[in-house]
């Protein structure tokens, strides 16, 4: 069978997983970044944002082929189908789903007996019981030969080291995606799959999970350091540190050793989650983490001659002044190496996204007014604030010329309608 597996705006990891398993399955399979004339029999889609259900109806829509669609929005089946005409909506993982697809395809199995799908039958939305495999094992992805040319944040790809999280955040999909309980690749398909993209020309890698450092770990809430700092070591031989990064890490989920294996195997920088300096909102959002934990976390990591970048969310229903106040005298008192800031997305799925469907507009903060005026939303004149100041509070300060006044304004009005776009359609008001 033709098959094309279609991300748009770039490979993301799922796809590849996606197109590696068809290949091994004995297909013709192409991975394509767009949606140009995708000639083939089946049709595989990997949608990594809410947006695109909206951004990418028209291309989705005009394919004639069978059209399968996954990737992190497939946690709404009601959603996507409200938008696109899809014939298969794959919920959750799709690797143990992929051959039953086929096999559905080619006439020897019910479309019923595919677990964990979503279809329509008579207008009305079938969902089929979802099950969740162990292992995390798969065939080696298909690299596209392009690889060296991505870009994301500062990588060629982000490669799956293990799934799930124990963290119970409102705002994230991890949990809801792969579930808190944490499932590992071994040392050596990873290995070999690193060893594959390099061959295929990608340099700077990325190792994720939701929370870099709970690679191999048993026990919830448990680090296993051995585990993860052979990885660090065993892939930085192949990429060498400078190359390699760990993005996204819980502050309460680092030791003294693990941060000595990030200086001496990766870049030497840790992306630490911290959503907040308000201990109200922090609570809210399930961080579990208080702000002492944020502060010995970043103290523990400039010891060891890592450099720290911060996340933070801004935004989120029932902050106030006094909220946001808090978040950027943490942020100053940190002079942190970088910042990023994000207005809070209630991604489909996640209990923010519940929240924020029953929420007033004028108890939102996306919909609340700007008080000076720049901005549509109270929520985006925040997150320009805090982005404006922490050029001046980094541990380099960095001067606000012209040109990085205007993209700090554009990057905040482009989330802003990003938020709400989404916030309307959650809401079924587009
Ligand atoms: S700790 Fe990070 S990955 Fe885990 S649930 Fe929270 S935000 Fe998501």
């Amino acid at each position: 069978m033709k098959i094309v597996v279609i991300t748009p705006e770039f490979y993301n990891y799922g796809s590849m997983i996606v197109a590696g398993i068809l290949k091994d399955l004995g297909h013709d399979v192409t991975l394509q970044k767009d949606f140009k004339d995708p000639r083939a029999d089946i049709v595989f889609i990997s949608l990594h944002s809410t947006i695109h259900l909206i951004k990418y109806r028209r291309e989705i829509n005009q394919i004639k082929a069978f059209k399968v669609l996954g990737g992190p929005v497939s946690t709404n089946p009601q959603l996507i189908f409200r938008y696109l005409d899809i014939d298969l909506v794959v919920r959750g993982e799709a690797e143990d789903k992929i051959d039953k697809i086929i096999e559905y395809l080619e006439g020897k199995r019910e479309k019923t007996s595919i677990p964990g799908v979503a279809f329509k039958e008579d207008d009305e939305i079938i969902a089929t019981p979802s099950t969740q495999e162990d292992s995390i094992e798969h065939p080696l992805p298909l690299i596209p030969s392009d690889i060296s040319k991505e870009n994301i944040r500062g990588a060629n790809v982000y490669i799956e080291t293990h799934r799930g999280c124990v963290g119970n955040c409102t705002f994230c999909q991890v949990p809801c995606f792969f579930g808190r309980k944490v499932r590992s690749r071994s040392l050596k398909s990873i290995i070999e799959e690193v060893k594959e993209f390099m061959r295929k020309g990608a340099r700077r890698i990325a190792i994720s999970g939701g929370t870099g450092t709970l690679y191999g770990s048993r026990k919830f809430k448990n680090i296993n350091e051995d585990a993860f700092i052979e990885l660090l070591k065993k892939v930085s031989e192949l990429t060498r540190p400078i190359n390699l990064t760990i993005p996204d890490i819980r502050v309460d989920l680092v030791t003294d050793d693990i941060l000595e294996t990030i200086a001496r195997y990766t870049n030497g920088w840790i992306y630490y989650g911290i959503e907040s300096g308000s201990p109200k909102i922090l609570k809210k959002m399930k961080k579990g983490i208080s702000v002492d934990d944020v502060s010995e976390a970043v103290e523990m990591a400039r010891k060891h001659g890592v450099k720290v970048a911060g996340s933070f969310i801004v935004g989120y229903p029932g902050e106030e002044e006094e909220d946001f106040q808090a978040t950027l005298e943490l942020a100053d008192e940190l002079m942190l190496d970088d910042y990023f800031v994000s207005i809070a997305e209630p991604i489909p799925g996640t209990a923010l996204a519940e929240e924020v469907k029953k929420l007033p507009f004028h108890e939102n903060p996306v919909y609340m007014d700007s008080i000076d005026g720049r901005f549509k939303s109270l929520a985006a004149e925040r997150a320009f604030k805090f982005l404006l100041d922490s050029y001046v509070f980094r541990s380099i300060p960095v001067p606000v010329t012209d040109k990085l006044f205007k993209s700090i304004i554009d990057e905040v009005k482009s989330q802003e309608e990003h938020i709400r776009t989404v916030t309307a359609m959650i809401k079924g008001l587009i």
